[in-house]
C-alpha cells in the first residue's frame, strides 16, 4: 500500500543518513581504509553489477580475502546508498554457529553499529537480531528451518551460502531446496561462496551461473613433514634409515592397497621401526594424535622460533581439552607469562571467542588449539606457525552395516594445503606436518561430500516436511547423490521408528520429530517423556545425548573420574540415569551456590551442564508450542526419578539400538544383530561391571574403530523391550527374538500379556495421534 510504501522510503532515508554518518566518521574512516586492503575490495564493483545481473552467482576466493565479512556488506552497503536500504533482507548462511555469530559481531563493528541493529545472527539457542535487521549471519540448519515455515522465502531478497566447498550435508540440501525454489522467486538472487577453485562444479549446477574469482594474497609457507620435524626438536635416537625403512614399506603397500591409507599404516610395524624412541612410537598411534610430539614441538617454536601465533589443528573437542590439560602443567607451555594458550572450537562460549582474534601482550606467545573450522572459516591474523596433526573427527556411514562411524581420519591433500595456508596472512609461516612426506602423497585430493558418509535419517525426515516429494527421488537431484542404500536404509528406520507410514508419507509422530531441532529418535524419546509426564529427566537425557556428555575424563585422573561417574551411576545399569542424576544434583548444587566445586569434585563439565539447561529450556518451549505440554516447566514430571519408566521411554527412544547381554563367569558378551560382537567405551558406567543384570542394553550411539563400541547404554528388561521397542518384527529381530526364549509366547497367552499387548496398542496410537 502507498502508506506502507512511505514509511518504507522514509526508513530507508533514515538508513542510508545513518551509514553516510558513519563513513564519514573518522573511526569510520578508518574502518572503511581496512576494508580496502582487502582483496575482495577490488573485485566490488564487479561483484554487485554481476549480483544484480544474475538471479546464481558462485564467488571463489582464498580464505581471508574478504568474502564472508564483505561481500553481503557491500550487498547491504549498495543496497541502503540506492535507498532500499528497508526492503531489503539478505541472508548469509555459515555452515558453523562460532561463525555465524564472530562474522556477525564482526560486520557490525565494521559498521560502527551494536550487534542486532542492521547486522544479526541466528544460530540454534542464540541470536541477536532486531526488528531493523537488514543482513542476517545464520547456521545452514536455521535457513533450513525456516524454508519448513516458509517455502518461497517471501521477503527475503538476497540468499548468501558460504563455504560450500565443504560439502556439508545442511549446504548440499539447501543447495537442492534453492534450485527448485529459484523459477518460483525470479527476483530473489543466491550467491554462493567457496574458498576453492572448484566453482566449476556449482555453477554447472545452477546451469552455468557466473563465477568470480577474487585473487589473493599470501606469504610462502614452508612445508615441514615428519622426517625433517624430529630432527629438528632433537629427538637423539631418531632413526633416519628406519624412517626411510617405514616410507619404503609403506610404499609398498600402498601400492597393494592403495585406497587405505589407514590400512597401510596399521600393517607399518611401529613397534619394530623403534623399541627404543618410544615416545616417537606413541606420536604414531594412527588413532590418537601424539600430544608428546605436539608438546614437543610447541616448546620448539615458543623457545626458539621468531614471535608469531601457533595455531594447532587438533582432531576435535576431546583432545583439544586433553591437550590442554597437558599443556597447562608443561613448565613452559603452561606459563601464562610466556604463553597464551586458547581452544578454538564449534560450541565454545563467545567470551572466549573474542580472545582468539586479540594480539597476545608482549612476550607472550598466543597458541590457539583449533578444529578443522579454523582452516577456512575463521581467519587468526596473526598466525606464522601452523602445526596439523593430520587428521579431522570425521563422520563416516557405512551403509552396509548402517553403522555410523565417527573417526579420526587422514585429511585431504586440499585441507592440508588450506591448514598450511593459514600460517601465511602476516608474513612468510612455517607449517609442521606430524606426519611423513609418504602418507601426504598418499591423502585424497579432496574429501567425500557429507552427504555421502552420513546416515540421513532427519536429512528424510525433513525432506518429508518440507513436502519436496519423493525422497529418493528429490537426493537424486543432489551435487552428488547419495548411494540408493544409504537412502533406503534411512526410509525403512524412519519407517520402523513410526515416522514415516507403509507409503513414505509423514505419520503424526513423524510432523512432531521433524519440529524439534534433534535427530528423530531423541524427538521421540521427548515425545513419549511428555506423554508419560516425565518430560523434566527425560530432556535432560536429549540434551545430554544431542549436545554433549558432561562427564569430563581427564587423561590423568581416569580411574578418579570413573568412579565419581559410577557414584551417580549407582545401580542403575544406566549411563542416561547417571547423566540425570549428575545434572540433578549440578542443580541443586547451583541453588546452594556450590556448583562449582560440584563439578570439580565430580568431574563434570560446568560449560556442558549450562548448555545443556538451555537446551532444556528450548525444548520445553517447542513441545508446547506443539500442543504436547500444558504444565509449567517446573511441574513437568510427576514421578520423581522413576527408574523403570525412565529406562523405557529410553528405550522407545534408542530402539533399534540394542545389544543383547550374555552374562559369562568371567566376561560379559554383547552382541548387536548389524555387528556381532560389540564392546563398551570405557567411559560407559557398564564397562568393567563384573556383571549387568539385564538381558539387553539401548544405546545412542556406536562407532567403528577397530571393534564396534557403544558410547552409551543403559540396560533394558525384556518387557520392556517388547512393549517400548518399537515394531520388532521390522527391526530384523527375528533371532532375538528367539533368544528371548518362548518369552513372547508366554507374553501372548498369559492375561497380563494381552493387558500389555493391548497397552501398547494404545500407545501406539497415542504416539500418532
Ligand atoms: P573470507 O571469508 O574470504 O575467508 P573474511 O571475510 O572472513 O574472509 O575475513 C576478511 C578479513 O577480515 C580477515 O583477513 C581478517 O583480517 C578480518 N577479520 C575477520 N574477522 C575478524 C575479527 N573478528 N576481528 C578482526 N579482524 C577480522
Ligand atoms: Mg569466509
Amino acid at each position: 500500500s502507498p502508506a506502507m510504501e512511505r514509511i518504507l522510503h522514509r526508513k530507508s532515508l533514515e538508513l542510508r543518513n545513518q551509514q553516510k554518518e558513519w563513513q564519514e566518521s573518522p573511526e569510520g574512516q578508518k574502518m572503511i581504509e581496512f576494508r580496502r586492503s582487502l582483496p575482495a575490495y577490488k573485485e566490488r564493483d564487479l561483484l554487485l553489477k554481476f549480483v544484480s545481473e544474475n538471479q546464481v552467482i558462485v564467488v571463489s576466493g582464498e580464505t581471508g580475502c574478504g568474502k564472508t565479512t564483505q561481500l553481503p556488506q557491500y550487498i547491504l552497503e549498495s543496497e541502503i546508498e540506492a535507498t532500499r536500504g528497508a526492503a531489503c533482507s539478505i541472508i548469509c548462511t555459515q555452515p558453523r554457529r562460532i561463525s555465524a555469530m564472530s562474522v556477525s559481531e564482526r560486520v557490525a563493528a565494521e559498521r560502527g553499529e551494536k550487534l542486532g541493529e542492521s547486522v544479526g545472527y541466528k544460530v540454534r539457542l542464540e541470536g541477536m537480531k532486531g526488528r531493523n535487521t537488514r543482513l542476517l549471519f545464520c547456521t545452514t540448519g536455521i535457513l533450513l528451518r525456516r524454508l519448513l515455515v516458509d517455502r518461497n522465502l517471501k521477503g527475503v531478497t538476497h540468499v548468501i551460502v558460504d563455504e560450500i566447498h565443504e560439502r556439508g550435508m545442511n549446504e548440499d540440501f539447501l543447495l537442492i531446496v534453492l534450485r527448485d525454489l529459484l523459477p518460483r522467486r525470479p527476483e530473489l538472487r543466491l550467491i554462493l561462496m567457496s574458498a576453492t577453485l572448484n566453482a566449476e562444479l556449482f555453477s554447472s549446477y545452477f546451469g552455468g551461473a557466473p563465477t568470480i574469482h577474487i585473487p589473493g594474497f599470501t606469504y610462502p609457507v614452508r612445508a615441514q613433514f615428519l622426517e625433517n620435524i624430529l630432527e629438528m626438536i632433537g629427538y637423539r635416537l631418531t632413526p633416519y634409515n628406519q624412517i626411510d625403512d617405514y616410507a619404503q614399506t609403506f610404499k609398498k603397500r600402498k601400492s597393494q592397497i592403495a585406497s587405505s591409507v589407514e590400512d597401510a599404516l596399521d600393517v607399518a610395524d611401529f613397534k619394530s621401526y623403534s623399541s627404543r624412541t618410544r615416545e616417537s612410537l606413541s606420536c604414531w598411534n594412527p588413532d590418537s594424535i601424539g600430544f608428546n610430539l605436539i608438546e614437543r614441538v610447541l616448546c620448539h617454536i615458543v623457545t626458539k622460533e621468531r614471535p608469531g601465533a601457533v595455531l594447532v589443528f587438533m582432531t576435535g573437542w576431546d583432545d583439544i581439552n586433553s591437550l590442554k590439560d597437558q599443556l597447562q602443567a608443561h613448565p613452559i607451555l603452561g606459563d601464562p607469562s610466556r604463553v597464551l594458550l586458547l581452544a578454538c572450537h564449534g560450541s565454545m562460549a563467545s567470551s572466549e571467542q573474542r580472545l582468539i582474534f586479540d594480539k597476545a601482550e608482549d612476550g607472550v606467545r598466543k597458541v590457539v588449539l583449533a578444529t578443522n573450522m579454523a582452516e577456512t572459516s575463521i581467519t587468526i591474523n596473526d598466525v606464522v606457525f601452523v602445526v596439523d596433526c593430520g587428521k579431522a573427527k570425521e563422520t563416516s556411514y557405512d551403509a552396509l552395516n548402517n553403522t555410523p562411524c565417527l573417526l579420526p581420519s587422514w585429511i585431504s591433500k586440499a585441507a592440508a594445503r588450506q591448514r598450511r595456508g593459514r600460517a601465511g596472512r602476516v608474513q612468510p609461516g612455517e607449517c609442521y606436518h606430524l606426519y611423513p612426506r609418504c602418507v601426504y602423497d598418499a591423502f585424497a585430493d579432496y574429501q567425500l561430500p557429507e552427504l555421502l558418509r552420513t546416515p540421513l535419517q532427519s536429512l528424510c525426515l525433513q525432506i518429508k516436511s518440507l513436502q519436496l516429494g519423493s525422497i529418493s527421488e528429490f537426493l537424486s537431484r543432489a551435487l552428488q547423490p547419495p548411494e540408493p542404500l544409504s537412502v533406503q536404509n534411512a526410509v525403512e528406520y524412519l519407517k520402523l521408528i513410526g515416522a514415516l507410514d507403509e507409503n513414505e508419507n509423514l505419520t503424526v509422530l513423524g510432523r512432531h520429530l521433524s519440529v524439534l531441532p534433534v535427530e528423530p529418535k531423541l524427538g521421540k524419546m521427548l515425545i513419549l517423556g511428555a506423554i508419560f509426564n516425565c518430560l523434566d529427566p527425560i530432556m535432560t537425557v536429549v540434551a545430554g545425548l544431542s549436545f554433549r556428555d558432561p562427564f569430563l575424563m581427564p587423561y590423568d585422573k581416569k580411574d578418579l573420574a570413573e568412579s565419581a561417574k559410577a557414584h551417580f551411576a549407582g545401580r542403575d545399569y544406566s549411563d542416561h540415569l547417571a547423566l540425570i542424576r549428575a545434572y540433578n544434583g549440578w542443580k541443586d548444587a547451583e541453588r546452594q551456590q556450590y556448583d562449582y566445586e560440584y563439578c570439580w569434585k565430580n568431574f563434570l563439565s560446568a560449560q556442558t551442564l549450562k548448555a545443556i539447561d538451555s537446551l532444556r529450556k528450548q525444548f520445553f518451549y517447542l513441545l508446547k508450542d506443539t500442543g504436547l505440554v500444558h504444565q509449567q516447566p517446573e511441574n513437568c514430571n510427576a514421578w520423581g526419578i522413576d527408574e523403570h519408566l525412565m529406562r523405557a521411554v529410553i528405550c522407545a527412544g534408542l530402539f533399534p539400538g540394542l545389544c543383547s547381554v550374555v552374562n559369562k563367569e568371567k566376561s560379559i558378551a554383547l552382541k548387536t544383530m548389524e555387528d556381532g560382537q560389540v564392546l563398551l567405551y570405557s567411559n560407559s558406567v557398564n564397562a568393567g561391571v563384573p556383571k549387568i543384570p539385564y538381558p539387553w542394553l539401548v544405546f545412542n550411539e556406536k562407532v567403528k574403530v577397530n571393534s564396534v563400541f557403544l558410547r552409551d547404554s543403559t540396560g533394558v528388561s525384556d518387557s520392556m523391550l517388547l512393549l517400548f521397542g518399537g515394531k520388532i518384527e521390522r527391526a530384523g529381530l527375528d533371532g532375538h527374538l528367539k533368544m528371548l526364549g518362548g518369552y513372547l509366547e508366554f507374553f501372548m497367552k498369559d492375561t497380563l500379556g494381552e493387558m500389555y499387548l493391548s497397552l501398547k496398542r494404545e500407545l501406539d496410537e497415542l504416539i500418532q495421534n
